[in-house]
């Protein structure tokens, strides 16, 4: 049996499990609902999930089938960049709360950094003193864009518990987290597996580390995320993998071998955030309600 998760605390108090199960593109053909259930019943206690994955529906569904106590289970949203407004961010928390099927969101995020910012914050600050979300977050946000929204001082008003970001071991965000920590806002890692990329896979490095540990060269990468005290939840459709990506907890990298693998940062990621056009990219890039 996997040893469970230790939680995080956020600095808003609440506790959070450091590691979760994503949902990033499982469609919402039973699929999610059966991987989600899965991870449940594997001890699996955090699912991230968005308005953007189309699939909060099943997550729900899976959450409330599972006979686990709701406050023994960490749920995560995102609100996608066409609701920013004012009043559509507040429909967008309503909207999520009656798809999961459930009184309240453990965290909701900005998913992306632009646009509206401010005016979403502003309705996510309100839906948490009503009780709707226990914490509120942002998402991709880079340095650059950090410090654009602190200027305009929408944190003042409220401090994101977490900042959601792409991280692995190629790219594991040394500048934003100087900031993050200096701000007290927990980093989140999407990709934490570098979503499969396969030079990652067949660094030498993690294949031996994998050998001395008798884990495989995931396991090694999630274990070196959690060192590093950045929440991970890896997503995977396959049973032996939603399996084997949480039994992390029996074994300890050394500082040598941190320090090793904190050498294999190549400085960037797959997305830039920063690039020019990315905010106008994503929001043309579907609508969610188009089903709605
Ligand atoms: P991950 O780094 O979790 O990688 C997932 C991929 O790796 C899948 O193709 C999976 O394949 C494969 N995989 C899973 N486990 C293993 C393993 N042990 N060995 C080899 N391959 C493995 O990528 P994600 O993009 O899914 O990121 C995780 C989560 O982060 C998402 O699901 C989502 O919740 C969140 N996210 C947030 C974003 C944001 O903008 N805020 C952006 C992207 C993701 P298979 O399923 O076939 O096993």
């Amino acid at each position: 049996m996997t040893e469970e998760a230790p939680k995080f605390k956020l600095n808003d108090g609440n506790e959070i499990p450091s590691f979760g199960f994503g949902v990033f593109q499982i469609p919402a053909d039973g699929s999610t609902y059966k991987a989600v259930s899965q991870a449940l019943k594997d001890g699996y206690r955090h699912i991230d999930t968005a308005v953007a994955y189309f699939n909060e529906q099943e997550v729900g569904k899976a959450v409330r089938d599972s006979g686990i106590p709701r406050n023994q289970i960490w749920i995560t949203s995102k609100m996608w960049l066409q609701d920013y407004a004012y009043e559509d961010a507040n429909k967008s928390i309503d909207r999520t709360l009656k798809k999961l099927g459930l009184d309240y969101i453990d965290l909701y995020l900005i998913h992306q950094p632009y646009g509206k910012v401010d005016e979403a914050w502003q309705a996510m600050i309100e839906a948490q003193k009503a009780g709707k979300i226990r914490s509120i977050g942002v998402s991709n946000m880079t340095p650059k864009i950090w410090q654009k929204w602190a200027d305009k001082g929408i944190f003042n008003k409220k401090m994101p518990a977490v900042n959601q970001v792409e991280f692995n071991p190629y790219f594991q965000q040394k500048e934003l987290r100087q900031i993050m920590s200096q701000n007290h806002v927990t980093l989140e890692a999407w990709a934490p597996l570098g979503e499969g990329n396969h030079s990652l896979f067949a660094e030498p490095l993690l294949n031996n580390l994998a050998k001395k540990y008798g884990k495989d060269v995931g396991q090694i990468i999630l274990r070196f995320e959690h060192q590093e005290g950045i929440i991970v939840f890896p997503k995977s459709i396959h049973e032996a993998r939603i399996k084997s990506n949480l039994n992390i907890f029996d074994f300890e990298l050394t500082s040598d071998e941190m320090d090793a693998i904190r050498n294999l940062d190549q400085g960037h990621g797959a997305h830039n955030p920063d690039a020019p056009g990315t905010g106008e990219m994503l929001l043309n890039a579907f609508d969610v309600h188009a089903n709605d």
